[in-house]
């Protein structure tokens, strides 16, 4: 199916250039992922429309044919571009002649790179990765968990400069600070500048004399760190909570995200149906047969259920409300029992007399 170019970019089939790149502008700044309220799918979009109607001959094609394909005509454009990060625009076509520092002059400044590319970016910290292990029961009411977790964290001794002192701290000589080396390839269809980090700095546009004795000069230190965590009640075995900004902290005082991996340990007797338990309970011939009010298990303790007579082996009962906790589902949960019949192991001589008086009842 083809696209609708103008329309992802909000705009009429006649709109001229210059609209068009207004458009891009706007839409561009609105869906950076990297910034507040971004959005990556649509962002890609946006591109891969602009890619095309900026394009005059492109342009030309997708208004005569109604669809474009990368890789049929041209260089290569916006299409195979990756566009999740700063560090993914070094494969850009800057040939057409977008001014990039105008485009997205804020979001450069978000990774620390000023207008004029004096300073290096900033780093954010890693994401890390926990396995939590959870009972069935915390599983189906929810739980607040204490967890210790190591990462890193802003050396607190250099605040994350890496130096003993400021004075130790100088200009990296090789990229003049900037922390960016950049090249420019010439192809048969137009040059690409191609920025990569300063490979003597990593990108950083500095270099220490004296390193920090706290952190040797990483920023950054290993602290163990005690976090809260709250699991909804109903999370499912093998779900990956994701807690932001709880991940490690960078020498620039950024952290990644903390993900959880959540493990809920069997129960020996309830067992999770979506959001109902299902739980066994044997009962006596005799009670199934002229019905009582017997007592079962539930998350919260022993409570009665009404067993009417003639129950067969295998009869289900709805225990409303008392299952798995609204949570991620919202509503409560059922437990559903299944009555299994307990068959006498050993009759005794009065029990057999008894029953035979039952069969002369016809049963
Ligand atoms: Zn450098
Ligand atoms: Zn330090």
């Amino acid at each position: 199916m083809s696209k609708d170019y103008y329309g992802v970019l909000g705009l009429s089939k006649n709109a001229t250039p210059e609209e068009i790149k207004k458009a891009y502008h706007k839409l561009a700044h609105k869906y950076h992922p990297d910034k507040k309220g971004g959005d990556s799918e649509k962002f890609k979009e946006i591109n891969e429309a602009y890619s095309v109607l900026s394009d005059s001959k492109k342009k030309a094609t997708y208004d005569q044919f109604g669809s474009y394909q990368e890789g049929a005509s041209g260089p290569s454009g916006f299409g195979g571009a990756d566009f999740s990060g700063f560090g993914n625009f070094s494969g850009f076509d800057f040939s057409q002649g977008i001014d990039l520092g105008d485009l997205f002059g804020d979001i450069f400044e978000g990774f620390g790179v000023r207008r004029g590319g004096t300073s290096s970016r900033r780093e954010r910290g890693s994401d890390i990765q926990i396995d939590l292990e959870i009972s069935f029961f915390e599983m189906a009411q929810g739980v607040r968990k204490n967890v210790s977790v190591y990462k890193n964290e802003r050396c607190q001794a250099c605040k994350g400069k890496g130096a003993e002192k400021d004075e130790d701290v100088e200009k990296c000589s090789y990229c003049n600070g900037t922390g960016k080396m950049e090249r420019r390839i010439n192809t048969g269809f137009g040059s690409f500048a191609q920025v990569t980090p300063c490979s003597n700095c990593q990108g950083k546009g500095f270099q220490i004399k004296k390193k920090c004795s706290n952190c040797q000069g990483i920023g950054v230190a290993k602290r163990k760190t005690e976090l809260n965590i709250t699991i909804p009640a109903g999370v499912e075995e093998g779900s990956v909570l994701k807690l932001e900004n709880m991940g490690a902290e960078s020498r620039d005082g950024i952290s990644g995200d903390l993900f959880v991996k959540i493990h809920v340990m069997p129960h020996s007797s309830f067992k999770r149906v979506g959001n109902d338990v299902f739980f066994e309970k044997e009962v006596s011939l005799t009670d199934a047969l002229l019905g009582k009010t017997i007592s079962v298990p539930t998350l919260e303790g022993e409570d009665k259920l009404e067993i009417p007579e003639n129950t067969v082996n295998g009869e289900l009962f709805r225990m409303k409300g008392r299952g798995i906790k609204a949570g991620i589902s919202r509503t409560d949960g059922d437990e559903i029992v299944q009555v299994k019949i307990k068959m006498p192991k050993r009759l005794s001589s009065r029990a057999k007399r008894l029953l035979e008086e039952l069969r002369e009842e016809g049963m």
